[in-house]
């Protein structure tokens, strides 16, 4: 069983996926928790590159291409390995962030996002996303940071990041669940352990 996590940064994805991953070990899962991009030697070194060097010229299109890398070498490495083991894979994005920070806001084109997608994931798809909806000001007020490349873009970035998210969830509907974030971090796990549930028993 595969889930992932998207939303805005802020929107609490970290914070939902610790106390996810706990409740997935006491119902007796191995679960394996990874961030897209991240989580293997290369996908480290990409993430940095994406994410901290603000400095660095980077046209959308190569934006998207690590991205990718990042994802291909992840599925392969980590995620497709883990679910042959009959294991439960919990990731902190996946390529649905893509579309959406690339595509629906960043002008690139959605098809060709999806079929780049589609050549770095390799038919690994999440069994259930969970979209963790925010207003980008609020999110942003949770973040005590410097913003990192995909911050820096701004606020109207973030807005259309937002609805761009909400029509792709609203255009697949039994693969990504929207969840208001907006609230206490109890209530919004309860939300996604009650979707989750119908999902893992037998
Ligand atoms: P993300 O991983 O999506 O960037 P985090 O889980 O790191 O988000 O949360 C960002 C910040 O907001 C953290 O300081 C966290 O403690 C706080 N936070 C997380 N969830 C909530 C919530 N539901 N309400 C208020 N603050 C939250
Ligand atoms: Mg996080």
């Amino acid at each position: 069983m595969f889930f992932s996590f998207d939303g805005v940064d802020g929107a609490g994805k970290s914070t939902q996926i610790a106390r996810f991953h706990q409740w997935l070990e006491e119902r007796g899962r191995t679960v394996v928790t990874c961030r897209d991009p991240g989580s293997t030697p290369l996908g480290e070194k990409i993430r940095e590159i994406l994410l901290e060097r603000v400095d660095l010229a980077m046209h959308r299109r190569a934006e998207m291409l690590l991205f990718m890398a990042a994802r291909a070498q992840l599925v392969e490495e980590v995620i497709r390995p883990a679910l042959a083991a009959g294991e439960v894979v919990v990731s902190d994005r996946y390529l649905l962030a893509n579309i959406v920070y690339q595509a629906h806001a960043g002008g690139l084109d959605a098809d060709l996002v999806r079929q780049v997608g589609a050549a770095a994931i390799a038919g690994v798809r999440p069994d259930m996303t969970f979209l963790l909806d925010i207003d980008p000001a609020v999110a942003a007020q949770r973040i005590g940071r410097a913003p990192d490349r995909m911050e820096a873009y701004g606020l109207d970035y973030l807005r259309q990041v937002r609805e761009g998210f909400l029509v792709e969830a609203r255009a697949r509907p039994e693969e990504i669940f929207v969840i208001d974030a907006q609230r206490d971090p109890d209530a919004i796990q309860t939300d996604i352990r009650a979707l989750a549930q119908r999902r893992l028993t037998p």
